[in-house]
């Protein structure tokens, strides 16, 4: 709202009146005392326990605020409008709105995030979260795009590699990616970051090689993909299964309209001698 500075106090631990609201409020202060450091305007923020007849440190705490902010001089943030309206609606989640003041905070600082920030998973506000890929153990199946519900992994072709992206804070951290993987290779972890938020674009972190069409020679699927299915029909003795039924293309290096295609072609070949015959007889 434009204040040079904010202070923010509670009682001491263990003698808040709801029992732990002044733990929560000091967590959240925390959270984003790491973000407003990263901002530059840390210092512009503090938070005191003080107890109610703390009189004499009440009044050394507000004096030497007041010194502080004095010396850093008047905020950058100003004319902050709208933002300050902290309404919450079924539309707008609560977290989306901190994301949006963040935002404003940002760009009125000229703040560019050019790294992911780091947060210790006690550091992190209940909720807030990404998931984070192993590059070791993901196949690139894509069952994590599918399940999410908010669009937070995206996926891209370029050429021949398939890219993999996560827009970090529209994450709701309700798992359901973990869950679908089928590698264990995903993990909500707690944390945050502004960078993909502010550039509105997911943070890509994983590339995996695409497996060339051994019949038109578009890439479709990732190689890594196919190796392990083919490794778990292996292990459930289907391979051969597949193998027995003479399909007119190799299942894993055809992408599927070639599929689609070859089969058609296949069917063709069976049923015009077939239907020739029968007209004739
Ligand atoms: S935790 Fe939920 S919202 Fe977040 S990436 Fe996974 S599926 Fe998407
Ligand atoms: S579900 Fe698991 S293996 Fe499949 S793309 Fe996602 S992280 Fe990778």
């Amino acid at each position: 709202m434009g204040a040079d500075g904010v202070l923010i106090s509670g009682c001491h631990v263990g003698d808040c009146h709801y029992v732990e609201g002044n733990i929560a409020a000091k967590k959240r202060f925390d959270f984003f005392k790491k973000i407003l450091d990263e901002m530059g305007l840390g210092d512009r923020i503090t938070f005191e326990h003080v107890s109610a007849s703390e009189g004499i440190k009440w009044a050394e705490v507000i004096t030497n605020f007041t010194n502080k902010i004095e010396k850093l001089g008047p905020t950058p943030v100003k004319d902050v409008g709208d933002l300050t309206d902290m309404d919450v609606d079924e539309t707008v989640s609560k977290k989306h709105k901190i994301h949006e003041v963040l935002v404003s905070i940002a760009r009125r600082v000229d703040y560019e995030p050019k790294k992911v920030m780091v947060f210790e998973p006690e550091e992190v506000m209940e909720g807030y979260g990404f998931p984070k890929r192993d590059p070791d153990k993901c196949i690139g199946c894509y069952a994590c795009y599918s399940v999410c519900p908010e669009d937070v992994i995206s996926i891209e072709d370029v050429e021949n590699k398939r890219k993999y992206g996560t827009l970090h804070t529209e994450c709701l951290v309700c798992k359901e990616c973990e869950k679908a993987c089928p590698q264990e290779a995903i993990e909500i972890v707690p944390g945050f970051e502004l960078l993909s938020y502010m550039k509105q674009e997911p943070l890509w972190d994983l590339e995996v090689e695409l497996q060339k069409c051994s019949v038109c020679g578009n890439h479709f699927s990732p190689i890594t993909f196919g190796e392990e299915l083919k490794k778990r029909l292996a292990e459930k003795k289907a391979v051969k299964t597949i193998d027995g039924l003479s399909l007119p293309f190799d299942p894993y290096t055809t992408c599927p309209t070639c599929k689609r295609t070859k089969l058609a072609q296949a069917i063709a070949e069976v049923a015009q001698p077939a239907l020739a015959t029968g007209r004739k007889s």
